[in-house]
């Protein structure tokens, strides 16, 4: 039975309530009228349910269609304006007990080189992430109690805050592992992570099992609560996501706003952000033997829609798209993208030969841009590329970051800590001719910043990161 407040996975993502979900949205595709008080509602910009969204998903009228996609746009630019957050992976090992059938890692995979890295080599991978002018990393693993335990990720996340090289630091270490205890979570809580990150993959039970045949990650229930239990263990930002093109797009979508719903209804606070990853070919994978591969025209609904029914949930796209894919979507409501990513471990350290570390990724990279070059085309493209970690770091985190969210508050310190993170880059990292092309651009936006106090004391700050300091906040 279908019950959102529930602690049981099978209840709060019901298989007969996603089904319903479906055939109503179905039966509606075309019912102009409904979908015209739908996107009524979703004007207000308050969001919608995941029976509403699933309706906008599934209908087929061209001209319904382009009003979805604009006001996916407009929402986009009401909630987050037109800066982009940076940030990039760090793998720092590829052992694994489980069994995924869609990842190289998977425990049969015999040829994949196996490796988990020192405390010495994460120090020159953050030095390498922080020459490239990354401020926010995301940590991810493999799952393996023997050679990844808990203590092995907090020495790893303790290190990484610890290394401050030239200028470099890294703010905010958000961190991607395997379900895990509340006691576990507590723990990371207190090692001072941002969000937890950790994708369903495919919230249709008997998929979910098939797909994940050994391990502990088979048991559904275990891997769907993980976010409860970290919720309970303190974390207040956490992150989902699907893998699309393990099940059908639509179930996918429905079941990933009733987990949102869930995790506002039970503790007052949605998902911090929703991750967009589509399969991709990798090491022994390849996407075209899984059958519910999506289009680019309906990953672009799917990103528009989500936008639309949570506006206050961050959006992120991966390097897994290419540039092109990447580009139209930060028009329906991605808000952070990753850059200049390597997804091996050991893949950013320049003594590691490359291809030797490219045999340990998990997914082939389609935007192999450097960060800088990514930097330079968000300018190009009228964005404003933002390595903040204000928030967290003002301990804004969970339902206080939400509801400065939600009341769009967020814009009066989002903008001008954009401009002054770029500006540490700029001085910091840049090319010269991405340089050139970001002070331009901080000029302008400095026009746009309304509140004299606030343009002011930005100024200030500016000035102050020209002459050496760094590391302001609002
Ligand atoms: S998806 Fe994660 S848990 Fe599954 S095999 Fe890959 S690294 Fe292991
Ligand atoms: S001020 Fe907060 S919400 Fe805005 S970009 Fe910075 S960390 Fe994100």
């Amino acid at each position: 039975m279908y019950n959102v407040k529930s602690a049981k996975a099978e209840e709060f993502i019901s298989h007969q309530e996603v089904e319903d979900t479906l055939k109503y949205a179905d039966e509606n595709k075309n019912n102009l009228e409904l979908i015209d008080e739908i996107l009524n509602k979703a004007r207000k910009e308050k969001g919608l349910t995941h029976r509403e969204a699933s309706v906008l998903l599934a209908c087929e009228n061209e001209e319904k269609n382009k009003e979805i996609f604009e006001l996916a746009n407009k929402i986009k630019n009401d909630f987050y304006g037109n800066r982009i957050v940076l940030f990039a992976p760090l793998y720092l090992s590829n052992y694994c007990v489980n069994g995924c059938i869609y990842c190289p890692y998977h425990h049969q995979n015999k040829h994949i080189p196996r490796k988990k890295m020192t405390q010495e080599e994460i120090k020159r991978e953050v030095i390498a992430l922080q020459d490239m002018g990354h401020k926010r990393i995301a940590v991810e693993s493999g799952e393996d109690p023997v050679n990844n335990p808990i203590e092995y990720i907090l020495n790893s996340i303790k290190t990484i805050y610890s290394i401050h090289h030239k200028n470099g630091a890294i703010r905010r270490v958000n961190v991607n592992i395997a379900a895990t205890t509340v006691e576990n979570y507590k723990k990371l809580h207190e090692a001072g992570i941002g969000t937890y990150i950790l994708f369903q993959e495919t919230y249709h039970k008997e998929s979910y099992e098939k797909l994940h045949p050994t391990g502990p990650k088979h048991n559904y229930a275990y891997h769907t609560e993980a976010m409860d239990r970290a919720m309970q263990g303190g974390i207040d930002d956490v992150g989902l996501g699907v893998l699309f093109g393990l099940e059908m797009y639509k179930y996918e979508f429905a079941a990933l706003l009733m987990h949102a719903e869930h995790l506002e209804a039970v503790y007052g606070v949605g998902p911090h952000t929703i991750s967009v990853p589509r399969i991709k070919k990798a090491d022994d994978i390849d996407p075209s033997t899984f059958d519910n591969g999506i289009s680019d025209e309906i990953f672009y609904k799917l990103i528009a829609c989500i936008r639309i029914a949570v506006p206050y949930t961050g959006m992120i796209i991966s390097t897994r798209e290419s540039k092109e894919v990447r580009e139209r979507a930060l028009h329906l409501g991605i808000s952070q993208v990753s850059g200049g990513s390597k997804t091996s471990v050991g893949g950013y350290d320049s003594s590691i030969d490359e291809d030797e570390a490219e045999e340990s990724a998990q997914f082939d990279v389609s935007d192999r841009r450097t960060l800088d070059e990514v930097i330079k085309w968000l300018i190009d493209t009228g964005f404003v590329p933002s390595f903040c970690t204000a928030c967290y770091r003002e301990g804004r985190t969970g339902d206080r970051f939400m509801e400065i969210c939600k009341n769009k508050q967020i814009l009066n310190c989002c903008h001008p800590n954009a401009l002054i993170t770029l500006k540490e880059y700029l001085e910091d990292y840049a090319k010269p001719e991405t340089k050139e092309a970001g002070s331009r651009k901080i000029q302008e936006e400095l026009g746009r910043i309304e509140n004299n106090a606030v343009k002011n004391k930005t100024e200030e700050y500016l000035k102050e990161i020209e002459k050496g300091a760094r590391d302001f906040r609002f």
